[in-house]
C-alpha cells in the first residue's frame, strides 16, 4: 500500500505535498508488516496517512506552509501524529496548506498553490487544500486537516471528499502549529464518513498537554452508522439559502435534502439570525489570537532568521518581514490593532459578545431539530488566481462555516453532486452537516446513510 501511494504521489502534478521521504515511509511500513504478522494489529495498522503540514513531526519538516518554517524540524511529534503512529499507520509525508492555515484557496502557501484534481484550473479550497486534493486524487487513503473557520469542510467540499471538524476540545492541539487557539481543531478527511469515523476513533483522546482538551469516556464513533433516519428532524437555516448562494450549489444541496426525506427525515425551517455577523466576528477574533500566537516567530526560537541586521529590534523586523507572507502580515496587523488599548472594547470585546450570541442561536435551533444542514460554501471552487488579490472576497466565501467554529460545534462536509454549466460540471458541491456538541457519531451516521 505504501509503495502504491508513494508512486502515485511521485507521479502527481498537484503540489499537494510539501515533504515526502520514501525511506522513512517504507521503514514504517515494514514495522507495520511485522505487527500484522505478529497478530498485534489495530484496524488502522499498515494504512497510509499523510498529515497537514500544521502538525509537527520529528521525521518530516513542519513548515505550516510558511517561509518562516521552511527548514524547521520539530523535536517531537504532535499528539495526533503519536496516536496514528501508535495505531500502526504509515506516514506518507506532509501536506501543503495555506500559510499558518490562513486562507480559503491554498494560494497563501509559500510552497505554491495546490491544484484541484477535478479541474486543474480550480483551487482545491483551503486551508487544508493539500489534504483534500490528496484524498480526491487518491494520493492517500486518509489525511489529517485542521479547521479554524472551515478549513476541513470547505476544501472537502471543493474536492468532493468527506471531512469532519469535531467538537472544539476533542482533538488535541498539542503539536498543531497554532493559528487561533480558541477555534483551532484538528480532524480527519477521507473518502467516506466511515473512514473518518475510524480515524476519529484513534484521534479523539484526552491530552493533559493541551489545556483545552476535554476529558470524556472513549466511544466508537462508527457505532451508529447503520441506524435508520426515520423521523430525523433536519433543520434548514433560512440564512444559508439567501442571496449570494450560487444556483447550482443550491440545487445540489436541495437535491440532497430531498434524498434525506426519502430516507425518512423531516425538514424543519429554522433561523440562525446572526449568520452574517460571523464574518466580522471571526475576522476580529481569529487575527487577534493569531497576532499573539505568531509573536513566537522572532528569529530566535524557531525557523528563519534574517542574515544581516543592526541590532535585536532590526533582527526581529527583518526576520518577520522576510518570513511571513502577505496574508499573515495582514492578520498580525489587524489582530494587533483590535487588541490595542482604546480599541479592545470596541472590537475584540464586542466580537466576543456576539460570538456568545451566535452559539446561543445554535442552541435555540437544536431545540427544534436534530441536525442542521446546508451548503458548505456559497459557490463551487473558483479559478486559481481569481480571488488571490482580494482578501475580502476570500473572507466572504467562509460565510457558512465560520459560525460553527465560533460556537465550537462539530461540522462535517460530504459530497452531494456537482455544479452546473460547462466549467462547473467538474466541480464538486459539499453538503454541510452541523450537530450539537459531542454528536460526531450522529453526524457520521447521517452522512453514512446518504453515502
Ligand atoms: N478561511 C478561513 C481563514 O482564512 C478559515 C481558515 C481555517 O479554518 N484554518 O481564516
Amino acid at each position: 500500500l505504501a509503495q502504491h501511494y508513494l508512486a502515485r504521489i511521485a507521479a502527481s502534478q498537484l503540489n499537494a505535498f510539501t515533504h515526502v521521504e520514501s525511506n522513512l515511509t517504507l521503514q514504517q511500513a515494514a514495522l507495520a508488516d511485522q505487527r500484522l504478522a505478529a497478530g498485534d494489529a489495530t484496524a488502522l495498522t499498515g494504512i497510509p496517512i499523510a498529515h497537514k503540514d500544521i502538525f509537527v513531526t520529528r521525521d518530516w519538516r513542519s513548515t505550516a506552509g510558511s517561509r518562516m518554517l521552511e527548514n524547521y524540524v520539530s523535536p517531537f511529534d504532535a499528539t495526533v501524529v503519536e496516536h496514528f503512529n501508535a495505531a500502526g499507520m504509515v506516514t506518507l509525508g506532509k501536506l501543503n496548506c495555506d500559510e499558518f492555515a490562513m486562507g480559503s484557496s491554498n494560494e497563501n502557501s509559500y510552497f505554491g498553490a495546490v491544484k484541484n484534481p477535478w479541474d486543474l484550473r480550480a483551487v482545491p479550497g483551503g486551508s487544508s487544500g493539500g489534504s483534500a486534493a490528496a484524498i480526491a486524487a487518491r494520493l492517500a487513503p486518509a489525511v489529517t486537516g485542521t479547521d479554524t473557520g472551515g478549513s476541513i469542510r470547505q476544501p472537502a467540499a471543493f474536492c468532493g471528499i468527506s471531512g469532519i471538524k469535531p467538537t472544539y476540545g476533542s482533538v488535541s492541539r498539542y503539536g498543531m502549529i497554532a493559528f487561533a487557539s480558541s477555534l483551532d481543531q484538528g480532524g480527519p478527511m477521507a473518502q467516506t464518513a466511515e473512514d473518518c469515523g475510524m480515524l476519529l476513533n484513534a484521534m479523539i483522546r484526552f491530552d493533559p498537554k493541551d489545556s483545552t482538551s476535554l476529558e470524556r469516556a472513549s466511544e466508537d464513533f462508527n457505532r451508529d452508522l447503520n441506524k435508520d433516519l426515520k423521523g430525523l428532524r433536519i433543520g434548514v437555516p433560512r440564512e444559508f439559502f439567501g442571496a449570494g448562494l450560487a444556483a447550482d450549489v443550491e440545487q445540489a444541496v436541495r437535491a440532497a435534502l430531498a434524498e434525506y426525506e426519502k430516507l425518512g427525515a423531516i425538514l424543519v425551517d429554522i433561523s440562525l439570525p446572526k449568520t452574517e455577523l460571523s464574518i466580522p466576528v471571526y475576522y476580529v477574533i481569529a487575527p487577534a489570537e493569531a497576532s499573539s500566537n505568531l509573536s513566537r516567530f522572532d528569529g530566535v526560537r524557531y525557523g528563519h532568521r534574517a542574515k544581516e541586521y543592526k541590532d535585536l529590534t532590526d533582527m526581529y523586523k527583518k526576520t518577520r518581514a522576510e518570513g511571513f507572507g502577505e496574508e499573515v502580515k495582514r492578520r498580525i496587523l489587524v489582530g494587533s490593532y483590535v487588541l490595542s488599548h482604546g480599541y479592545y472594547d470596541a472590537y475584540y470585546l464586542q466580537a466576543q459578545k456576539i460570538r456568545r450570541l451566535i452559539a446561543q442561536d445554535f442552541q435555540a435551533a437544536f431545540a427544534q431539530c436534530d441536525v442542521i444542514m446546508g451548503p458548505v460554501a456559497p459557490t463551487v471552487a473558483w479559478d486559481l488566481g481569481d480571488k488571490a488579490d482580494d482578501p475580502v472576497a476570500n473572507y466572504l466565501a467562509d460565510i457558512f462555516t465560520l459560525s460553527t467554529s465560533l460556537a465550537g460545534l462539530p461540522g462535517m462536509s460530504i459530497p452531494c453532486g456537482f455544479g452546473q454549466g460547462e466549467k462547473n460540471a467538474q466541480r464538486p458541491v459539499g453538503l454541510q452537516l452541523i450537530g450539537n456538541y459531542f454528536e460526531e457519531a450522529k453526524l457520521l451516521n447521517i452522512a453514512h446513510q446518504y453515502q
